[in-house]
């Protein structure tokens, strides 16, 4: 069977484990550089920084037994910070935080290995032929036919994708809302002594800080601190220039720590689909019509292990229609 998966982000390489687990070879397109969607790192001189998913957690006991892999693999580690709520300094909800080591795109990569991956491979066009789904890229080139097809782009691109070959899934995507977040990571003269590692800012700009180095296996020499913007401040200002958004939020941040550290570079990344905020928690994770499954965290939680289920769901749900032994484990 040809199969084709569009997003090489967690749902669509976990889709396409699945499926290889089975005999198959799904071809997995993307628009990125490399593998990995949300979860990726920028790589810098200082080495990579994870400007995107900050941290994720496992709660459903099949992905903890996967996470369990991946920590004996050695691309995931336990994060053991302990945030707290700003500027009152109170401890945060604790919880079971877990980070790729030693970056964020470490998870993907290890799930891309062996795997038949295009990246920057933008499909721009699905259409529904005799022979089967043929894929186009931006310039109209065939990327190939297909008979089974899992997209796993966010909401928004999945919908404008699936206006014409599924109207009706292109429906159900533009009800899965997603929030932007604009991402700032400061390279810092000198550590900064503040007694925690990572914060929830509980008013102004920022939603999220945190201390990259206090992350496993993440020795950068300078000290770099991470900084989110909150969805509401991101989406009023998601089309300011990224200096005007470095400064504005390297000011709250000083504003917040009382502090006026100095900083001597400055990372920034505008993230227009960043979470799902009304994410679809889709019956059996995915999405199905026209011969057209779609996964991804909006179809399921809004959250990493949420792609994960999502994209493993709709790899077991193809295998059923072709009748294929689904891995027990996927
Ligand atoms: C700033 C930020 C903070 C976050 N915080 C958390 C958190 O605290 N906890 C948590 O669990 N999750 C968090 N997340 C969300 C988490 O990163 C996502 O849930 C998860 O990575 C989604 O994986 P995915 O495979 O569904 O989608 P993605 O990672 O978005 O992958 C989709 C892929 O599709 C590709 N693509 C899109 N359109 C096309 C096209 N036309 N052709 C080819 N390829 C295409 C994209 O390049 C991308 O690689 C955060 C994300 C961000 C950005």
């Amino acid at each position: 069977m040809r199969i084709a998966i569009i997003g090489a982000g967690i749902a669509g390489l976990t889709a396409a484990g699945v499926l290889k687990a089975a005999g198959h070879q799904p071809v997995i397109f993307d628009k990125g550089r490399g593998p990995g969607g949300r979860s990726v790192s920028k790589r810098t001189d200082h080495g990579g920084i994870d400007l995107g998913l900050p941290y994720f957690t496992a709660r459903d006991p099949a992905f903890r037994q996967t996470v369990d892999q991946w920590i004996e693999a050695g691309v995931v580690a336990p994060w053991s910070v302990e945030p707290r709520v700003l500027p009152e300094q109170q401890p945060a909800r604790p919880q079971a935080r877990l980070v790729a080591v030693p970056r964020m795109s470490a998870l993907a990569r290890h799930l891309a290995e062996g795997l038949d991956l295009h990246c920057s491979v933008q499909v721009s066009e699905i259409t529904r032929e005799l022979t089967g789904w043929v894929l186009r890229e931006r310039q109209g080139e065939s990327l190939g036919e297909f008979d089974g097809l899992i997209l796993t782009a966010p909401a928004p691109q999945s919908q404008s994708l699936l206006a014409e070959p599924c109207p009706r899934l292109a429906a159900r995507a533009a009800t899965a809302r997603m929030q932007p977040c604009w991402a700032v990571g400061l390279v810092l003269e000198a550590p900064l002594e503040l007694g925690f590692d990572a914060g929830f800012p509980s008013s102004g700009p920022l939603g999220w800080i945190a201390r990259s180095g206090s992350r496993p296996e993440r020795p950068h020499l300078p000290e770099i601190w991470l900084l989110h913007a909150t969805a509401a401040w991101s989406e009023a200002n998601i089309e300011w220039s990224q200096d005007a958004v470095g400064e504005w939020l390297t000011q709250a941040f000083a504003d917040l720590i009382n502090r006026h550290p100095v900083v001597t570079e400055r990372f920034v990344h505008r993230w227009r689909f960043a979470r799902a905020r009304d994410a679809l928690k889709a019956e059996g994770g995915y999405l199905e019509s026209e011969d057209i499954l779609c996964a991804g965290d909006w179809v399921s939680d809004g959250t990493l292990e949420g792609a994960w289920q999502s994209g493993r769901a709709a790899a077991h749900r193809l295998l059923s229609r072709v009748g294929a032994a689904s891995p027990v484990d996927g």
